[in-house]
C-alpha cells in the first residue's frame, strides 16, 4: 500500500498519455506549443503499462487517462485492454474533449473502460468555436451521445468564464440533467499558458446564479474527490471544483504521470522525479522506488501561487488537469 508521510494512501494514479491535442483552449493551450516533447521521450504503451503494472501492485486502485487529449493517441483501446486484462477490479476512467468519441466510444467500452469525464463549456457553435479556436461543438456532442449510448458513464466538466459561457451554466446544467449526467463546474485556474482575458467565475458567483433557478443543499465532499457536491431537491446533484482552496488536500489519493514519465505527487507542486530511465531500462524495481519516493514527497497541502505568487510552470495539457 502507498502511504505518504500525512498518512494519506494514495491509490489513484492519473496518466497523461499524451500532450497533444486537437483543440487550443484559450484557459489550457491557446497556441501550439514552441515544441512537443520528441516521440522518442514519450513512453510506449507498453512501457506505461509496464508501470501501471508496478502501480496495481502497489494498491493503485483507480486510474484515470488524460491528456493533452488522449484519444489522439492510436490504439488507446489496445492499452486499456492491457490494464483491464491485468486488473479488471480497476476503476478506469478517462478524461477527454469527446471530439473522436462518436467513432471511439464502442471500442473503449468493449476494452474495458469505465467512466468518461467529457469537457462541455458551452452549448452554443460560436461560443464553443471561440473557446476551442475551432468549430468542434457537433462532434463533441454526438460523442457524448454515442458514449452514452454503448453504456458508459458519463461526467461533464464545464469552466464557466466571464464573457464567454458564464451565462450558460444552467443551460449545461439541464443538458446534464437530461441526460443523467452529473455536471462538474472547475473554477479557471490560472496558468502562465492560458489567455490573458480570461475571467473566473468564482463559485460564490456561481452558487448564487444556481440558486435564482433551484434549492439546492451542500453535501460536501464525495470521497477523494476535490469537487464539493449539492443536491438539488430533486435528487440530481452537482459539483463545484474550487481548486483555489485546500480543503480538499487533506483527503488527497492522488498522483499523477505525464506523457514522457514525468511522476507528479500534486498538480500545483513542481517538484517531479522521473520514472522514464527506469522504465525504459526494464529497471522494474527502480521505478517502484520512484514511485514510492514520490509518494513520500507529497506535500501536505497544494502550493497554489506558490510561496511567492508564482503559478505551477506546468502546462495543464501536459499534466492532465
Ligand atoms: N483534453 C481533455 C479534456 O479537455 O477533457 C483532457 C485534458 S484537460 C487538461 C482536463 C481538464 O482540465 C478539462 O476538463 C479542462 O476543462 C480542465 N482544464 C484545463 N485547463 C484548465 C484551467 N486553466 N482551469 C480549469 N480547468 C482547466
Ligand atoms: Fe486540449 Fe483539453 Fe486543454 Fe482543451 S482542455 S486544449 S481539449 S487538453
Amino acid at each position: 500500500m502507498l502511504i505518504d508521510s500525512y498518512n494519506r494512501v494514495v491509490d489513484y494514479i492519473r496518466i497523461s498519455v499524451t500532450e497533444r491535442c486537437n483543440f487550443r483552449c484559450q484557459y489550457c493551450m491557446p497556441e501550439k506549443p514552441f515544441s512537443w516533447v520528441p516521440k522518442e521521450n514519450l513512453l510506449t504503451f507498453e512501457e506505461l503499462f509496464m508501470f501501471i503494472k508496478v502501480t496495481i501492485d502497489e494498491g493503485v486502485k483507480k486510474i484515470r487517462i488524460t491528456g493533452g487529449e488522449p484519444l489522439l493517441r492510436e490504439d488507446l483501446d489496445v492499452f486499456i485492454k492491457m490494464i483491464y486484462d491485468y486488473a479488471p477490479e480497476i476503476d478506469l476512467a478517462m478524461t477527454t474533449n469527446a471530439y473522436l468519441l462518436k467513432s471511439t466510444a464502442q471500442k473503449l467500452k468493449d476494452a474495458g473502460l469505465k467512466r468518461l469525464n467529457v469537457s462541455i463549456d458551452t452549448l452554443k457553435p460560436d461560443v464553443a468555436q471561440k473557446i476551442a479556436q475551432k468549430d468542434v461543438l457537433a462532434n463533441v456532442l454526438e460523442g457524448v451521445e454515442e458514449a452514452l449510448a454503448v453504456g458508459l458513464k458519463v461526467k461533464v466538466n464545464m469552466v464557466p468564464m466571464h464573457n464567454m459561457n458564464a451565462d450558460e451554466i444552467v443551460d449545461v446544467l439541464e443538458y446534464c440533467k437530461a441526460r443523467d449526467m452529473t455536471v462538474r463546474f472547475i473554477e479557471y485556474m490560472e496558468n502562465r499558458y492560458a489567455s490573458k482575458e480570461i475571467s473566473r467565475v468564482p463559485s460564490s458567483e456561481l452558487l448564487a446564479t444556481l440558486a435564482q433557478h433551484y434549492d439546492f443543499v451542500e453535501e460536501g465532499y464525495d470521497g477523494a474527490s476535490p469537487s464539493r457536491y449539492y443536491r438539488m431537491s430533486d435528487g440530481y446533484k452537482f459539483g463545484i471544483i474550487e481548486p483555489y482552496g485546500d480543503d480538499f488536500c487533506k483527503q488527497c489519493n492522488r498522483i499523477r504521470l505525464t506523457a514522457e514519465g514525468q511522476l507528479i505527487p500534486c498538480l500545483y507542486f513542481d517538484e517531479a522525479l522521473s520514472i522514464g530511465k527506469a522504465i525504459k531500462e526494464g529497471n522494474i524495481a527502480g521505478a517502484a522506488e520512484v514511485l514510492r519516493e514520490v509518494v513520500k514527497n507529497k506535500p501536505e497541502k497544494n502550493r497554489w501561487g506558490g510561496e511567492d505568487g508564482e503559478v505551477s510552470s506546468r502546462a495543464f495539457y501536459e499534466t492532465g488537469g
